[in-house]
């Protein structure tokens, strides 16, 4: 099905998808969910709508955090015909499945594509990496199919990917024989959550907004010294902050086990619901009571945000290795337990 691109920012949407799932399901009320930085894009859209389907549609925006698709909360979305989520995949641990919610894919066109692939192509041959696997986010999905495709034809082996990454959650078997592991996403911290997975693989980041190309071993390791000071810290807590989140946030699984373990320990816990926890919230609520936080909502806040909150904030396997006192000289090899 040929696409209808037009463009929002530095951005693609396929307005042909839009206008389909519009169509098909008939609706006349739709909510959009943009990311942020892009819901000044809403008038444009709309028109965009407006144009293609008519003009007895009404189209909100959702004017909430939309940071991934977890946050999607079927009870506020519940009253519309349509959700339309643009920039993320499904979420993979989501408990719930609606018909009524249509992801939509955004890519990224800023990123000279051929320097990028080229700067790739000569680090790889200079690690001797011919074996390659390739993860990414929503937002760069075709230039990593053209990654594949170019290294492909020029005598490496793709043998995985590319495959969507999330922060908390890694797509790939590890167990998977490359000789090196290309993330494709902006930043550091889905190219750090690889490469605490993928312990002892050569992890390559490719920033499109950079056009970067560096091994991230340097600051994994960074990384992991910071967050294992923190949890030393967290040893001394005897009393802690549960963040709870909501929506496919809402972890239920580990609050009961974080719970569990701290009452069998005899630590005190007090139990926070957070929709949206910044470090102004956090300080606002803070007690001389608590004496570390864990939260169970997106591990982002916990080693971005808040990293360097008063007290340690840890993810949920920090926090676990600590109040089991297991070894916390060790980093865990991931920043979420998975459902159980
Ligand atoms: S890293 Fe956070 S925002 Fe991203 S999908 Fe996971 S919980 Fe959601």
């Amino acid at each position: 099905m040929t696409e209808e691109l037009v463009r929002l920012g530095d951005y693609e949407l396929d307005m042909g998808r839009v206008v389909r799932a519009v169509l098909e399901s008939r609706a006349r009320r739709i909510l959009v969910q943009l990311p942020e930085g892009l819901k000044r894009h809403y008038p444009a859209l709309l028109k965009c709508i407006k144009e293609r389907v008519g003009l007895d549609v009404e189209v909100y925006l959702d004017a909430s955090p939309a940071y991934g698709s977890c946050l999607i909360d079927l009870e506020s979305t519940g009253s519309y015909d349509l959700v339309l989520h643009v920039g993320h995949d499904p979420y993979p641990y989501a408990t719930y499945s609606s018909s009524k919610i249509v992801f939509l894919d955004l890519e990224y066109v800023g990123s000279e594509p051929e320097s990028t692939i080229s700067k790739l192509k000569r680090f790889l041959r200079s690690a001797s990496a011919v074996r390659v696997a390739i993860v990414t986010t929503n937002q760069h999905k075709k230039l990593s199919k053209m990654i594949r495709s170019e290294l492909e034809s020029d005598g490496f082996s793709v043998v995985a990917g590319p495959a969507v990454v999330l922060g908390c959650y890694v797509p790939l078997d590890m167990g998977i024989a490359a000789d090196a592991i290309v993330v494709v996403a902006g930043g550091f911290f889905h190219a750090i959550g690889v490469g605490m997975v993928a312990r002892n693989s050569l992890v390559v980041r490719v920033d499109p907004y950079t056009r970067d190309v560096s091994d991230v071993s340097r600051e994994v390791y960074r990384f992991t010294s910071r967050r294992l000071k923190k949890m030393a810290e967290a040893l001394e807590a005897r009393s802690w902050g549960i963040l709870v989140g909501t929506a496919g946030q809402y972890r239920p699984w580990l609050v009961g086990r974080l719970v569990r373990l701290l009452s069998e320990r005899d630590l005190n816990y007090y139990l926070y619901v957070a929709p949206v926890l910044t470090a102004e919230v956090l300080r606002n609520l803070d007690s001389p009571e608590v004496g570390a936080y864990v939260v169970t909502s997106c591990p982002r806040v916990a080693v971005d945000d808040l990293s360097d909150f008063e007290k340690p904030v840890l993810t949920p396997s920090e926090a676990l290795r600590v109040i089991e006192r297991l070894d916390v000289g060790e980093y865990p090899d991931s920043f979420l337990e998975k459902p159980y």
